[in-house]
């Protein structure tokens, strides 16, 4: 039978080549951070991590990972309702909650799983989920595997949503459910909008804070921040791994009920390992690093707003943003692709986006902008950009 299949597969694999999406990895032999060592030996200063906040190499977290490995050792060997859940799982838990304002909150290995986790045990086919067009994958799988009635609207287009809301009318319960900030454009999700509908049609909203916890309001807390919105939405989810030090895990916080039925009915946290102890110590550090200080996410702003200013100035097209994310639109495919491996070479490790990730001609290259970058080192990449720019005739 392999035999068969394995043509099968070569075949599959010579289209992706073909079609140019083949994606390879580079391979990193120093910590995460502002600046990386690459395998071929070249130092490179890295603009495309979710670092955001710098906290994937803090030597904070990393000793509380370490003390913790002495006190509650490596693994947990079962998921949490039979022997998974310590101390150090609780304490994180209520520190997430604290942090965004919440009743409660559900760790899991990861925020795909809370995202894949969360409609299932919440609502049946008598209710209906009312979901952004560009939400992140996890959130589509998430949906697929609920009984709900789905309705779509056009990224961040209102009047498409209120459109949506009217057709699920007579379902039992609605639930909205969007990303914070969209990571293709940076755009932050009119969080204070969705909820004003939300009160109009009486539904639900949930958000996904993975690119935004951390990163977008004054002191982190996300775009329930932004909007003045703490405690107004029913679930916000979220990743530990991307500003919240970028190891892994992910979480579900909200009303108390909805976290309680998760505990006892969504499969990904009934039925899969739970996170190791170092990983909710570092967490439960992390989380008072962000209440003791604004520093970090102070810096990152300055950054972003600094890197925008500076590109701008220099003519690139850059896509409105309100998040450490800035596309800077190419709209050629292959162009995206020879400024990016030009900027390599110049020592900026950027990604180069096109069709399907983005829509057919909105080849963008995205920047991620990071508290670990350096003004020297956001000056060496504008430099960089000014002469590639120059040179593949994207500015004058
Ligand atoms: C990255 C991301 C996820 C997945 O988070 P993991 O913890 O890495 O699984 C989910 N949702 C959004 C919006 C993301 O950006």
């Amino acid at each position: 039978m392999y035999k068969e299949f394995q043509s099968h597969l070569k075949g599959i694999i010579k289209e992706i080549i073909e079609a140019g999406l083949y994606k390879n990895e580079r391979i990193i032999v120093s910590p995460q951070g502002a600046e990386i060592t690459l395998d071929t030996g070249q130092k490179v200063l890295n603009f495309c991590a979710n670092n955001y906040l710098g906290l994937s190499n803090n030597g904070q977290l990393a000793e509380a990972a370490k003390r913790s490995l002495e006190d509650h050792g490596y693994g947990m060997s079962s998921v949490r309702f039979i022997c998974g859940t310590t101390d150090l799982h609780k304490k994180l838990e209520s520190k997430i909650a604290e942090f965004f304002g919440t009743e409660d909150t559900i760790l899991y290995a990861a925020c795909f799983d809370a995202n894949g986790g969360v409609f299932e045990p919440l609502l049946s086919e008598q209710d209906a989920i009312i979901s952004d067009s560009l939400n992140h994958a996890s959130i589509i799988d998430g949906v697929r595997l609920s009984k709900a009635q789905r309705y779509r609207y056009n990224n961040a287009d209102m009047e498409d949503l209120e459109k949506q809301l009217q057709l699920a009318r007579e379902q039992r319960y609605r639930l909205i459910v969007t990303d914070g900030v969209f990571s293709m454009d940076g755009n932050v999700a009119p969080l204070d909008k969705i909820v004003s509908l939300a009160e109009k049609y009486n539904a639900m909203v949930m958000v996904d804070e993975s690119h935004s916890a951390g990163v977008v309001g004054k002191t982190g807390r996300g775009v329930t921040e932004l909007y003045n919105l703490k405690g107004k939405v029913e679930i916000i989810t979220g990743t530990l791994g991307k500003a919240f030090g970028g190891a892994i895990g992910g979480f579900t916080t909200g009303k108390k009920e909805i976290i309680e039925l998760l505990r006892q009915r969504s499969r990904p946290y009934l039925f899969s390992n739970s996170i190791p102890p170092m990983v909710a110590a570092a967490g439960i550090r992390m989380i008072d690093m962000m209440t003791e200080t604004n520093e970090l996410q102070d810096r990152l702003h300055f950054n972003s707003e600094y890197f925008i200013k500076k590109m701008t100035e220099l003519g690139f097209d850059i896509k409105p943003t309100r998040s450490a994310i800035c596309a800077v639109m190419l709209y050629d495919a292959k162009l995206s692709q020879q400024f990016a491996s030009r900027l390599l070479e110049e020592g900026i490790y950027v990604i180069g986006f096109y069709y399907p990730v983005v829509p057919k001609d909105q080849a963008r290259i995205r920047v991620q902008l990071s508290a670990a970058h350096e003004i020297a080192h956001l000056d060496k990449a504008v430099s960089a950009f000014e002469k590639i720019g120059r040179e593949l005739k994207v500015i004058k």
